[in-house]
This record gives structure tokens, C-alpha cells and sequence, in this order.
């Protein structure tokens, strides 16, 4: 087993964050996994399993074994008259995969092109934009649940999708390494114009709705909305969307008029995250290298050399003042790693 130390991961996460880890494996197959999880080197050190380093932040060096997951393959299981069922590698980078669907001629994630991270981890957070969740496409997640190291299949009522949300996130956090994941793409083209965005996109380029045209477009949108992290270090949104009650969202509406809120059940109101720090004049803010994006208020950044700790203390002091202002707690998305 190929265990290499003292290894820098400022290239393995999108934040940019210059640290480096004790100790390191590059894991490519499931085999590797069982080996690894029965190694002295696993039983005796804390870990972190890493795909593409997009929704985690580094505070500090990690004094403990990083294991990469670098599973990769795409396999065709099975196939009906208008679908076709592809097992993938959790180590499959994300939108690489979605444009290998889409020149295969299948359709169904189209609409999520262009989001970073691995396919491993797409059913963690149940990823999604533009009128399109993973979950609309997973049939199975397949791993190794880490304690028992025992291999495991959950179907998809079994994750408990939810918005951003899963089963991964709440009783298996942090108890599974998955590993490969089932998806259930159509055959003949089924589209999801739905969010306005994407037709003003199509129309703007003189483009008929299609699988490959519907990618363009949302990469077109993609691109000039959200910065990338190749240019400048972030995790996308940095904070989720506070769940408050609907009673409250409206006497804040008697105050804040303009307050962006949409229903999550019949008790309780999901608010923009975005919004709220944007009113308390976030938006643009710099201090050292760490800031809040220009064009985003979600969307906390590193211009080049700010430690975790200072993305830390920037994103405490956005959530102090967003409770002074409006009483609302709101809490990171991206995975604190300390
Ligand atoms: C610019 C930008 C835009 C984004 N836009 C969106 C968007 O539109 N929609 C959206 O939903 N998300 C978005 N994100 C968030 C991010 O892309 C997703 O959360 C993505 O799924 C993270 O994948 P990753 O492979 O990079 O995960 P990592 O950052 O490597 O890991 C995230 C967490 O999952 C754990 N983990 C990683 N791999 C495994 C595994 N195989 N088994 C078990 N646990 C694992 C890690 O320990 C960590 O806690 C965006 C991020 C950025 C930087």
C-alpha cells in the first residue's frame, strides 16, 4: 500500500488553501478501500475522505491520513427501450462525466453542467441547479460503510434525498465512503426549461432547446455568475439558506418589504442566504485576501494567500451582523475541516 507523507493539498481544494497533511492515499479501486481501512496507518490516525475539494475549507494543517478517492469507470448495467443505467466511479470528476452523457446523446444533467466536484459526491448534498436535482437520476449509491468495512447498496427512496440533503449528510455522516453511484439517464431527450434563466440563455445565442444547447447555456450562465475557482479560491455558497418560521418571515416582510423567501413546508419559510448579506453590505468586501465575491454575497473568496482562519473570522463576523439585522442565524454549507 502506497502511503505517501507530508503531502501539500493546495491543489486539491477549490478555496486554494495552502496546507499540507501527514499522510496521503490515492484510492482507485474498492479493493483499495477494504485494504486501507484495515491498515495500522487508518486504525491510528483521524481521516478525511477528499474527491474534488470543492465544499470543504481548511483551517489548518491536517494531522491525520487524507484518502483521495479516485475510483473511476463508467459501466453500462442495463438498458431499456428509452433508458440506460450507468454505474460511475466516485472519483469521476462531475462535469467531465455530464459531457460524456451528453455526446453519448442521454439526457437528464444537462441542467447540473459545470458543477465542480466529484461524482461521489453528488449524492452527499443531493447537488442540483437549474430546476434539476441528482436525485431525479440516482437509482443506487453503492460504498463501504468505515467502521463495520462492510460493502453497502442504498436505492434512492433509501438516501432520503432532500434539498441539499441526504442520508449521507445526517445518520451516515461521515460513516461511508461511496464509492460508485447508479444513474438512470433517458434515451430520448427529456428537457427542463422550466427556470427562465436557461430559455433568455437559448434565446440570446439563437439556440433551439436541446440536450447539448440546454449544457451551453447553463455553462454560459455559470461562467459569467460565479467565479471560478481555478481563478479565484472558493467553495461556491458558503452559507445554506436559513429555515426560519413562516410566522416570522412575516413581520420581517412588514420591516423588509423586498425579503426573498420561498415556502419549505406549511410551517416554515427557507430565506436567501445571498440576500440577507447582501442588505448588510457584504457584497464586494475585502479584508487581506479574504472577501466576499463582487458579484455574489454568498460566495466567500480567497484572493490568493488567506489562511482558513481568516475566511473563519470574516464569515463569523457576516453572521453576527445578519442576526443583529434581522434576527436570523445562519450557518456554514462548506465542510470546516480543522
Ligand atoms: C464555484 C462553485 C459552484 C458550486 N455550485 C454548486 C451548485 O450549483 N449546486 C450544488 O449543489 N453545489 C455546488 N457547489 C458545491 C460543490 O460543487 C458540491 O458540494 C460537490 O458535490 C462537492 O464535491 P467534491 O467532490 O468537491 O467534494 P469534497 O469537497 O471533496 O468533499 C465534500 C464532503 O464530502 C465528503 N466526501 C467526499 N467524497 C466522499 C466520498 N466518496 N464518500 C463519502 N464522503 C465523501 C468529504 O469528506 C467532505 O466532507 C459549488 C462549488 C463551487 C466551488
Amino acid at each position: 500500500m502506497k502511503f505517501q507523507k507530508n503531502i501539500p493539498l493546495k491543489e486539491f481544494n477549490t478555496f486554494g488553501m495552502d496546507v499540507n497533511c501527514d499522510l496521503f492515499y490515492n484510492i482507485s479501486s474498492v479493493k483499495e478501500v477494504l485494504l486501507v481501512l484495515k491498515s495500522e496507518e487508518y486504525k491510528k490516525n483521524k481521516h478525511l475522505i477528499l474527491s474534488g475539494g470543492s465544499n470543504l475549507l481548511f483551517t489548518s494543517n491536517f494531522k491525520g491520513l487524507i484518502l483521495k478517492n479516485n475510483i473511476k469507470g463508467i459501466e453500462i448495467i442495463s438498458e431499456e427501450e428509452d433508458y440506460i443505467y450507468l454505474k460511475v466511479g466516485a472519483g469521476e470528476n462531475w462535469h467531465d462525466f455530464v459531457l460524456w452523457t451528453i455526446k453519448k446523446g442521454l439526457s437528464g444533467l444537462e441542467n447540473m453542467s459545470l458543477i465542480p466536484g466529484n461524482v461521489g459526491t453528488s449524492p452527499i448534498q443531493n447537488i442540483g441547479a437549474y430546476g434539476v436535482e441528482v436525485k431525479d437520476v440516482i437509482t443506487e449509491v453503492s460504498g463501504v460503510y468505515l467502521e463495520e468495512i462492510k460493502e453497502f447498496t442504498l436505492n434512492n427512496k433509501e438516501c432520503n434525498f432532500d434539498y441539499r440533503d441526504s442520508i449521507f449528510k445526517n445518520n451516515l455522516k461521515n460513516k461511508t465512503i461511496i464509492t460508485k453511484v447508479t444513474f438512470k439517464l433517458s434515451k430520448n431527450a427529456q428537457h427542463n426549461t422550466k427556470y427562465g434563466a436557461i430559455s433568455e440563455e437559448l434565446k440570446d445565442l439563437g439556440l433551439e432547446v436541446s440536450t447539448e444547447n440546454i449544457s451551453k447555456a447553463v455553462i454560459r450562465i455559470r461562467e459569467r455568475k460565479l467565479p471560478n475557482p481555478a481563478e479565484i479560491g472558493n467553495s461556491g455558497s458558503f452559507f445554506k439558506n436559513p429555515i426560519i418560521s413562516t410566522t416570522q418571515f412575516t413581520e420581517l416582510q412588514q420591516s423588509h418589504p423586498n425579503i426573498v423567501g420561498y415556502p419549505s413546508d406549511n410551517k416554515n419559510t427557507k430565506v436567501s442566504a445571498g440576500w440577507l448579506i447582501d442588505q448588510c453590505g457584504w457584497k464586494g468586501y475585502r479584508e487581506k485576501d479574504a472577501g466576499v465575491h463582487k458579484n455574489q454575497a454568498l460566495v466567500l473568496v480567497n484572493y490568493g494567500n488567506a489562511s482558513g482562519g481568516e475566511i473563519i473570522s470574516l464569515s463569523q463576523k457576516i453572521q453576527s451582523s445578519v442576526n443583529d439585522k434581522f434576527g436570523i442565524q445562519i450557518h456554514p454549507e462548506v465542510n470546516i475541516i480543522g
